[in-house]
């Protein structure tokens, strides 16, 4: 079954769903992406944060895969902000995963209480990373409303994503609806509500016995069928295939809004608040 691709605004496009790898052990990170390279994944969400991308490297250069059949994201660390330390932190990514450029590098956080607020000039330096053709394409996560509205003032250049926490107890409309009326895709974070109470829902057991699906699948299906991108976190194989295992049945409409309808609002969300969230490491 192949992935579904989505048209970015930079005319490139992106696999709408594949692996993250958030809080896969290092250790772990070359096996469980190897894993689900066999198993059909073609996308990879890491980040600096993460501390795994040279496992993901090792699992890429084992995986005798051509580099356009792979589509590979990173994001930049909260330390590395300034200009010259944004720049560097992605030749490091670089080398970590084995690779001239990626296919889509993100400011990971705006930090908006740090570095004097100055989100735009890390996007300012994300946009020269790429015309040095080091990144493919450019984006931002965890950007609400007025970061995302004051980068595109202040350059013009719209992000191609915004990645962003959803799932029914969070839907996150506000912030995912500005980004979509800015012409940016959304990649839904944390779409399995990080295995938390969703998979237990009683309005998700339903839909998962009337379609013959899991929890989990009827979770991914309800993001895939509101357009949004969704790279779900598994280290065990079969839910590596489970999660996969979504491009042969889809929700309908009333399906969609019955879920939607489960948002708790800022009760919901698993994440820190974007707007206060200053944490930077050492
Ligand atoms: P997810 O919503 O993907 O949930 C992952 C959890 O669900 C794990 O505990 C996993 O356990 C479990 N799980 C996976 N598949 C199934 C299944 N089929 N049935 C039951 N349980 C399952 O959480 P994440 O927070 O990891 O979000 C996904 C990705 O989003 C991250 O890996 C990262 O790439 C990105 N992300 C980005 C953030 C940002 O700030 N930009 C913040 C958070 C996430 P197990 O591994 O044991 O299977």
């Amino acid at each position: 079954m192949t992935t579904p691709r989505i048209t970015l605004n930079d005319n490139t496009s992106i696999p709408q769903f594949g692996l993250g790898v958030w809080q896969v052990d290092p250790g772990e990170t070359e096996r469980v992406v190897s894993e689900a390279f066999e198993v059909g994944y073609r996308h990879i969400d890491t980040a600096q944060m993460y501390g795994n991308e040279e496992g993901v490297g090792a699992a890429i250069k084992a995986s005798g895969l051509g580099r356009d059949e792979l589509y590979i994201t990173t994001k930049l660390n909260n330390n590395r902000h300034e200009k010259a330390a944004a720049k560097a932190s992605l030749r490091e990514s670089l080398d970590k995963l084995g690779l001239e450029k990626v296919d889509l590098f993100l400011i990971h956080w705006p930090l908006p209480t740090q570095y004097d607020g100055d989100y735009v000039g890390t996007w300012e330096t994300l946009v020269e990373l790429q015309s040095e053709g080091l990144t493919t394409s450019i984006g931002v996560s965890n950007f609400q409303p007025e970061h995302l509205d004051a980068v595109i003032k202040a350059t013009g250049v719209v992000p191609a994503v915004n990645q962003i926490e959803a799932h029914p107890y969070f839907t996150n409309d506000v912030a995912r609806g500005n980004t979509l009326r800015a012409g940016s895709v959304v990649e839904a974070w944390s779409p399995l509500g990080q295995g938390g109470g969703e998979l237990e829902d009683p309005a998700v057991l339903a839909l998962a016995e009337r379609y013959g699906k899991s929890p989990a699948q009827v979770l991914l299906r309800w993001a895939i069928d509101r357009g949004d991108i969704v790279f779900p976190k598994s280290t065990r194989k079969e839910r590596l295939v489970e999660n996969l295992d979504i491009f042969d049945f889809s929700l309908t409409s009333d399906d969609v809004a019955s879920l939607v309808a489960l948002d708790k609002g800022e009760a919901g969300r698993q994440g820190p608040n974007p707007d206060t969230f200053d944490w930077i490491p050492d």
